[in-house]
């Protein structure tokens, strides 16, 4: 009789939980998750916040055609279109709390998008920010040649638009891209760009997984095959006492024998423990393709506001770098508050700013997570 192969799964984050199906589906029922958290979900971390959940990692889904996620879904009325759509006009409003001139903002907004997105001069030869700085000082004099008030909005507006576009890609700096490697050249997935989980977070889509909801009867084992608080130390893949095994040890000094090992963890885990965390290391083309990645931090802040004060087309906030000031100097501040905040989304009451800076947050690192949810009255 053929013997049921063992299979260890390391990490409970989505890519282990469907993993996880997957395997159950065709029969594959000697399953163990060893997850590191005494939660599973991964950056997937939906966390009850007034009246309902806010994502402190995955919050939307983006785009519908091909996208594996909304097809999952999208028969289920779990999910609704966020009102921040990008193809909508909008208004920004300035850190002294007046709105600001929509015609000199859509203007200033349409220079870096053209620049950003459109008109690349792949010929140039310094970093993709020289580039976008250059070429917006420039339409400016092209198009305000002698007003002189227009370059503090703008060199507002340039701060924003970074940390927006940052927001995205999820670097530290644009000085972090090429100028032939940037957003324009990902494909994104046609449809509604960011799908929202109706106030109930991201971890419905966890249940959707796991065949949980809509329909609890038709649950599929995954839960009780995950075990939690086991942060996986070494995996012995070419063991002489093991031969055709992998052993996997824990911090906890608990150790596992299976058949085949699937690692779900995070680039930002295997960039740093790759070559203490495989025995024997993995073959040189994996550690080039490991090192050779980057990705930068994306920090949350939500603020709850007792009624919704800004309108569905508002976009965000440009900060005078006088309105900065005092936050920036401010004791104890460190690199968060050098960095103001990016981009903002909306909810019904609930208001997201967020922003990208090294120092506060490195989540999928060193696991020392930083969640800061405030309340504002
Ligand atoms: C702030 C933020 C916002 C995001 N927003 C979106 C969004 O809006 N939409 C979207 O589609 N995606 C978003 N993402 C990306 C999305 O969260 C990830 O693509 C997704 O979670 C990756 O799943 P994964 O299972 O591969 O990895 P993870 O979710 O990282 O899961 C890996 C699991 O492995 C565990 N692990 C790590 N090391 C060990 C170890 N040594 N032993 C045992 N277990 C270990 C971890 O604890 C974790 O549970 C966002 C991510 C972040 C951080």
């Amino acid at each position: 009789m053929l013997k049921v192969p063992r299979v260890l799964i390391i990490g409970a984050g989505p890519a282990g939980i469907a993993a996880a199906v997957k395997l159950l589906e065709n029969g594959f029922s000697n399953i163990t998750i060893l997850e590191a958290e005494d939660r599973v979900g991964g950056r997937i971390h939906s966390v009850e916040f007034g009246e309902g959940f806010v994502d402190l990692g995955a919050q939307w889904i983006h785009g519908e055609k091909g996208n594996i996620a909304y097809e999952m879904v999208k028969h289920l009325d779990l999910v609704s279109n966020s009102h921040n759509d990008y193809s909508k006009d909008f208004i920004f409003y300035l850190s002294t709390g007046k709105m600001a001139d929509k015609y000199i903002t859509d203007k200033l907004y349409n220079f870096l998008v053209t620049i950003v997105y459109q008109d690349k001069d792949f010929s140039y030869h310094g970093s993709f920010e020289d580039y976008v700085k250059e070429e917006y000082i420039k339409k400016i004099r092209e198009e305000f040649p002698h007003d002189q008030n227009i370059l503090e909005l703008s060199k507002a507006m340039e701060e924003w638009f970074c940390k927006y576009y940052l927001t995205y890609d999820a670097a530290e700096s644009l000085s972090d891209f090429s100028l032939s490697n940037t957003i324009g050249d990902y494909v994104e997935y046609e449809g509604h760009p960011t799908i929202n989980w109706r106030d109930k977070g991201y971890k419905t889509f966890l249940d959707v997984l796991m065949k949980k909801s809509p329909n609890p009867s038709t649950r599929l084992p995954v839960e009780e095959k995950i075990q939690l608080n086991k942060k996986v130390t070494t995996i012995l893949w070419n063991e002489p006492n093991y031969p055709n095994a992998v052993v996997v040890k824990c911090s906890d000094n608990t150790s596992y024998v299976a058949d085949h090992v699937l690692v779900t963890v995070s680039l930002g885990v295997l960039k740093n423990t790759h070559s203490k965390l495989f025995s024997p290391p993995l073959p040189p083309y994996k550690v080039r393709t490991i090192e050779g990645l980057c990705f930068g931090n994306l920090v949350k802040i939500f603020l709850q506001f007792r009624k919704k004060w800004w309108p569905d087309d508002f976009k965000g906030i440009l900060w005078y770098l006088d309105s900065v000031y005092g936050i920036r100097t401010a004791r104890n501040c460190g690199t968060a508050a050098n960095k103001n905040l990016g981009y903002l989304f909306r909810g019904r009451k609930k208001f997201l700013p967020t922003t990208t800076f090294s120092y506060c947050i490195k989540p999928s690192i060193d696991g020392n997570r930083k969640h800061q949810i405030f309340h504002v009255y």
